[in-house]
């Protein structure tokens, strides 16, 4: 008999198979799928006292004819009466693609990934698809029916002895590459590793005689039990690594596991594993397979758990998530929040669980934790919250502390004048040595922030608690870094600074960014100079690596502080030649600047409450004279100081001492620097 399926649109194959080009192997997921249910609907009626005949060995079968072209999907499931194909194909199935089709037709994308195209996908890789199936109703017939997806198709009797289904497609000449054994058992992998029914592709395979041979065992590429849909009370340690490998052959060991089992108010079951993690974020992400009743759907589970989760690894089933709508609806849907949201304080708990019960296991596997944690805590509220009992801060002592305990370990000491509590941290432990022990010898302890994600959680700290600061250890020199009182005085009369600044720019080195020259009582035991980098600047350069729309801070060249401690004795003895060699060499210029600096003042008396206009050519014309010659002279002296900067042995051993202290000081520097001391110790 011949009919005529019921759908308006004259010609979909072309259209699907268009939309559907990236995508075709999902026919055989889909063809499988409908396999699976009908065995699971043959034991639903059995169950009910429908079928007396045996569903001990239910299963499905995939066979391939490279001769005639044909990719068979056989199961021994519920089969379909004529009647129920004239229903469930020619008008469900068709109407449903029809359907699908005309509400997506302007996004592709929407379709590319969709599930549920169900049986007419065949025919993106057919050019004909044919059902030979027999009900399981007792005298029901076999009957076969065949199309070649235009809307004409043709039905008859025919010998079927068993109860079941085989669905034969006809491979078209452009999808050639799915009559491959390899190809296949690629497609089975992917889709159907843990279905609940066994999906049989051809024979076990023996080495024997120099070439593989099959053996009589069938070959059965799933596991149809797999841990998740386990209860976590029958499993052991073992049993989770040992999935984690089945999932990820090539993964390390996984740190932790989870198992999830929620029925209320939805469905969810699935094993997340907290996996080794890369400094390289976007290998580790999408490794968490999204399954739908056992049946792989997709890898990328972004929109359906926080970002955060995306870097863990494992299963998660849910027939309530919504699959056959696009990522941005997913997003939106009320029910994947929950989902998302039960995910998230799962995770949390599990990790304060183990926190409290291993805490020792827990501090040794923080480093491949914290990125994974530290990122939740920047981009999931709710994960914070839960996450502050568990975070840990490791000092450079190698101790760890929790929030709470590192609080009570600084909150006596570090507090600043209005009442900041500081925490003083530090990014390398060599590097930053001389500042760690400085602090730490005034009784400071400091914490050791390694990761990329520090400042933007320093950042998010602070936003937090606006009473507690994070310092890093050379930011300042250390009497500075929790500064107890407030406006101590200066050591030096600007003048003062004014005539030594120079001295010191003129040795630093121009190619490493700005320096600011400051002074400071260290004490005779101090280091003589150090150079620090201001917190702040420091914060927005390295933030402005990490973000877009930053580069402002980016671009502005790097700025430091160089601390020149006046009460050192070979600063004071850079200061007392300066005195004896520039000083007298500059008597002359000095005498003659306050000349100019008197008269300047006497010239701007002259002109105050008198409006511009009102003021004598003249006297203008002599104001700009002298305020030339002061900046002249100013010049002038500047450079002598410069000068003598640049020349003074001395004063550049000790500022290459603070670069190298801060590893600043590098290639021809450095060289300079060990001839110039090999000179002084001769
Ligand atoms: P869906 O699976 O989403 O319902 P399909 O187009 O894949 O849509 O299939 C339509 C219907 O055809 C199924 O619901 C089922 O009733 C029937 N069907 C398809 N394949 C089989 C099969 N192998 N055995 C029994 N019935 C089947």
């Amino acid at each position: 008999m011949k009919g005529k399926i019921g759908v308006t649109s004259e010609n979909l194959f072309p259209i699907i198979k268009k939309f559907l080009y990236s995508d075709h192997d999902i026919f055989l997921r889909e063809i499988i799928s409908n396999a699976v249910d009908a065995t699971q609907k043959l034991k639903t009626v059995a169950s009910a006292g429908k079928y007396k005949g045996n569903i001990d060995d239910l299963k499905v079968r995939v066979s391939l004819n490279k001769e005639a072209k044909t990719i068979t999907v056989s199961d021994n499931g519920i089969g379909m009466t004529a009647e129920e194909i004239e229903k469930f194909i020619n008008q469900i199935a068709f109407s449903g693609a029809n359907e699908f089709l005309e509400k997506y037709k302007n996004d592709a994308n929407a379709i590319i990934g969709h599930f549920g195209l169900g049986f007419y996908s065949s025919f993106m890789v057919s050019e004909e698809v044919e059902i030979i199936t027999r009900s399981y109703q007792e005298d029901a017939k076999a009957v076969r029916w065949i199309c070649d997806g235009s809307p004409e198709y043709m039905i008859e009797d025919a010998e079927k002895a068993e109860v079941g289904t085989d669905i034969i497609m006809h491979i078209n000449s452009d999808s050639v590459e799915f009559l491959e054994d390899t190809r296949i058992t690629e497609m089975l992998n992917k889709y159907c590793k843990f279905l609940p029914v066994p999906i049989i592709f051809g024979k076990k395979k023996e080495w024997k005689d120099g070439k593989y041979e099959d053996t009589a065992e069938d070959n059965q590429i799933n596991d149809t039990v797999p841990a998740w849909t386990k209860k976590p009370v029958d499993l052991k340690e073992e049993d989770y690594t040992s999935f984690y490998h089945k999932l990820y052959p090539y993964g390390d060991e996984p740190l932790f596991n989870i198992h999830l089992n929620v029925d209320y108010p939805f469905n969810l079951t699935g094993i997340l594993y907290f996996p080794k993690l890369k400094n390289n974020f976007e290998v580790q992400k999408n490794k968490i397979q999204l399954y739908c009743n056992q049946v792989f759907v997709t890898d990328s589970v972004e929109g359906i758990v926080p970002e955060f989760l995306t870097l863990l690894h494992g299963v998660l089933d849910s027939p309530d998530i919504p699959l056959n709508v696009s990522r941005s609806y997913l997003q939106s849907d009320s029910n994947v929040k929950k989902i998302s949201g039960h995910i998230t304080k799962k995770v949390a708990d599990r990790l304060a669980e183990i926190f409290k019960d291993k805490r020792t296991e827990f501090e040794e596997k923080w480093n491949d934790l914290k990125l994974f944690i530290e990122y939740g805590m920047l981009t999931d509220e709710k994960f914070y919250e839960k996450a502050l009992k568990f975070f840990l801060f490791q000092n450079t002592d190698g101790k760890s502390f929790t929030w709470e305990e590192y609080e009570g370990i600084i909150s006596n000491n570090q507090k600043d004048k209005d009442n900041k509590l500081v925490y003083l941290y530090a990014t390398n432990k060599d590097e930053q040595f001389s500042f760690i022990e400085a602090a730490k010898n005034k009784g400071y302890d400091v914490l050791l922030m390694n990761d990329v994600l520090a400042t933007p959680l320093f950042n998010h700290f602070e936003q937090k608690f606006p009473d507690k600061h994070f310092v890093r250890v050379d930011s300042d020199v250390v009497d500075k870094l929790i500064s107890k009182e407030s406006g101590k005085e200066s050591p030096l009369s600007l003048d003062e600074k004014n005539e030594l600044s120079p001295i010191f720019q003129a040795i630093m080195p121009k190619e490493r960014g700005q320096f600011i020259i400051d002074f400071h009582d260290l004490g005779e035991n101090g280091s003589p100079m150090v150079v620090t980098q201001n917190e702040f600047m420091r914060r927005m350069k390295d933030m402005s690596k990490m973000q877009a729309g930053m580069s402002f801070y980016g671009d502005m060249p790097d700025s430091y502080n160089l601390v020149i401690n006046i009460a050192h004795p070979l600063v004071k003895r850079v200061i007392k030649e300066k005195h004896e060699i520039v000083t007298p060499a500059l008597n002359l210029t000095t005498t003659e600047l306050l000349k100019f600096k008197s008269e300047k003042e006497s010239l701007l008396k002259l002109k105050q409450g008198k409006k511009e206009e009102e003021i004598p050519q003249e006297e203008k014309d002599l104001l700009k004279e002298v305020e030339t010659k002061i900046s002249d002279l100013e010049e002038q002296k500047r450079k002598k100081l410069e000068e003598f900067g640049a020349g003074n042995q001395l004063a550049k051993q000790l500022v290459d001492l603070a670069l190298l202290a801060n590893n600043m000081l590098r290639g021809e520097a450095l060289n300079n620097f060990v001839k110039r001391s090999v000179d002084l110790i001769k």
